[in-house]
C-alpha cells in the first residue's frame, strides 16, 4: 500500500524531475519493484557507480553483495581508498527491467548524487557509456572529466573528477591486473586533486 508521503514525493519528481539527496523510497515510481538506495555517507568526497543491484544485493538489501563486491572493496583498500567512506549507488535502483521505462527516474537519482560531488568513479560499460558517451574499453583508467566532451555526455555542472574502470564483475577472472591497475591510476588521480 502506498502512502501519502509516497504519492506527493511521487508528484513531485513527475513535476520538477526532483527530489532532494537524501530523501528515501523504497519503491519504483515507474514499476513498483523494490529498490536499493545509495550507501554511504551522503556528503562522501567519491560516489561510486555501478550498472544495477544484482539479485543477491535486492535479496540482502544492501549494494555490492558477493564475490565481485568483496573484489571491490579489497582492491580499492589496496589502493588506500575505504569502501565505506565512499558513497556507492547504480544507474539502475532495481536490477535493470525491460517493463520499467522510468528510466528518468533511475538516472535523476544519480544525478542528484553527482552533483557537487568531488569523485565520481564510473563503474561498468554501461554506466560509462551513459554518462561520459565513451566506450568503456576507450576509457577504463582513465580521467574522463578532461577528455573532450562526447555526444550524450550526462554528468552534472558541479561534479569534479569523473573516472572510468571496467565492472569488477566482468574482470574476477580475466582482468584482475586491469582492474588493479585502473585503481591504482584513480588512486594516483585522487592525490593529484588533494
Ligand atoms: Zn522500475
Amino acid at each position: 500500500m502506498r502512502d501519502k508521503l509516497f504519492d506527493e514525493l511521487v508528484e513531485s519528481i513527475q513535476e520538477s524531475g526532483a527530489i532532494r539527496r537524501d530523501t528515501l523510497m523504497n519503491e519504483c515510481v515507474g514499476c513498483g519493484r523494490y529498490i536499493l538506495n545509495p550507501e554511504g555517507p551522503p556528503e562522501a568526497d567519491i560516489l561510486i557507480v555501478g550498472e544495477a543491484p544484482s539479485q543477491y544485493d535486492i535479496k540482502d538489501g544492501r549494494l555490492w553483495i558477493g564475490d565481485f563486491g568483496d573484489l571491490l572493496r579489497a582492491e580499492l583498500r589496496k589502493q588506500g581508498i575505504i569502501y565505506k567512506n565512499c558513497r556507492v549507488t547504480n544507474m539502475w535502483l532495481h536490477p535493470k527491467d525491460k517493463e520499467c521505462d522510468f528510466e528518468k527516474f533511475h538516472i535523476d537519482a544519480v544525478l542528484r548524487e553527482m552533483t557537487d560531488r568531488p569523485v565520481v568513479l564510473l563503474l561498468g560499460a554501461e554506466a560509462v557509456k551513459y554518462f561520459t558517451g565513451y566506450g568503456v574499453s576507450e576509457v577504463s583508467g582513465l580521467r574522463v572529466d578532461t577528455l573532450p566532451p562526447r555526444e550524450g555526455r550526462l554528468i552534472p555542472d558541479g561534479t569534479g573528477m569523473v573516472f572510468a574502470l571496467f565492472n569488477p564483475a566482468i574482470v574476477l577472472h580475466e582482468k584482475l591486473g586491469e582492474l588493479r591497475f585502473g585503481l591504482q591510476k584513480f588512486a594516483e588521480a585522487l592525490d593529484g586533486i588533494d
